[in-house]
């Protein structure tokens, strides 16, 4: 078991497999994108099945697979087939924009994989273009249903982006009305990879829940997991549900659970944290299993308490894209 200095079980790993993406969402990275990883600095698929072994071996149940767009990544599946055979993880899960995931939906089906996070940030198709500077709505959106269709639990995120996509977040939600599906308001954090300026958000977790409430005042509270990011509402009859993820404000620090290895191998405690280690020089340098795992516990046992802590003592964390961390 992987536990920190403030005694939390850290057993949900975030992988990148990729910093570069399709998409160029404007609170993400720049219109020119970001000044992505050389090929040789990317840790291999057979680099990152080893700590993923490695890490499940540790204590790790849940594996998300995010990015940059995963789905651009060169033989993602066959990493995840090694992961679906993996003993002892419980959940692999992928937060994806949806893009170019059509032509692997029947074969993620097959290997078990069940839970698909898909970023949408506006369904009005102008603001989409707006946001992601691509015009790519419909296959998202198409895709977005066929992951509905072929049964799987699917998270529909959406950042909440002041003077952009406000106007998205009602009948966003409305979605969760018709599909069995979870229709999640994030904040917007400060990792835009220097596209725009970041002078905090006007629209926290407090001012998105006021703002449904003045159409939906009866809202059911559903209850959480410990871990969880997201405070979950229904609404009566309702097939799906809604989360709010204050993650600008982070109230949900104190159960984190998390620990995240980015495209290039860093090893990172918390988003808001500098990395504290990168594994894929010590893989190439040579370090055996043990070697690995003791820097990772190390690693781990200086997590910060929360990502305000994190963020006093980072020197430069926030410049960054979240496409290079994996968000
Ligand atoms: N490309 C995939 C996608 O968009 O789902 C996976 C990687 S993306 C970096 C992971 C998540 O981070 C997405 O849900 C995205 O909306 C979110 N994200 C990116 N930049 C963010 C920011 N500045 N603030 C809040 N969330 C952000
Ligand atoms: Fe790409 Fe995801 Fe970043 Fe948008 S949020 S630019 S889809 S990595």
């Amino acid at each position: 078991m992987i536990i920190d200095q403030h005694n939390r079980v850290v057993d949900y790993l975030r992988l990148a497999v990729t910093d570069r993406c399709n998409l160029r969402c404007n609170y993400c990275m720049p219109a020119e994108g970001i000044d992505f990883a050389q090929r040789e600095d990317l840790l291999s698929i057979a680099e990152m099945i080893r700590l993923s072994e490695l890490m499940v071996s540790m204590g790790v149940k849940k594996i998300r697979i995010t990015g940059g767009e995963p789905f651009a990544r060169k033989n993602l599946m066959t990493l995840l087939n090694v992961l679906a055979e993996l003993k002892g993880i419980e959940n692999i899960s992928i937060t994806t924009n949806a893009s170019l995931i059509g032509p692997y939906i029947n074969e993620l089906k097959a290997l078990g994989i069940r839970n698909i996070n898909v970023s949408i940030d506006a369904i009005d198709p102008v603001r989409f273009f707006q946001i992601t500077r691509r015009d790519l709505f419909e296959t998202v959106m198409t895709n977005f249903h066929r992951l509905i269709e072929a049964g799987f639990a699917v998270n529909l995120n959406c950042v909440v982006l002041s003077k952009q996509n406000t106007a998205d977040i009602l009948p966003m939600l409305k979605l969760s009305e018709q599909y069995p599906i979870s229709v999640r308001f994030l904040e917007e954090m400060p990792f835009n990879g220097g596209s725009q300026a970041f002078n905090g958000i006007e629209w926290n977790h407090t001012r998105i829940l006021e703002h449904i409430k003045t159409v939906y005042p009866n809202l059911i509270q559903l209850p959480a997991a410990k871990s969880s990011t997201s405070v979950n509402y229904t609404v009566e009859a309702w097939k799906g549900r809604f989360g709010i993820i204050p993650s600008f404000s982070r109230t949900f620090c104190g159960t984190c659970n998390r620990l995240r290895v980015s495209a290039k191998g860093d090893l990172i405690t918390c988003l808001y944290a500098d990395p504290s280690l990168n594994l894929r020089s010590l893989i190439r340098e040579g370090a055996s299993d043990a070697e690995l795992q003791s820097a990772i516990v190390k690693a781990v046992k200086s997590k910060a308490k929360n990502g305000f802590e994190s963020e006093r003592l980072a020197q430069g964390a926030t410049n960054t894209s979240m496409a290079s961390i994996g968000g």
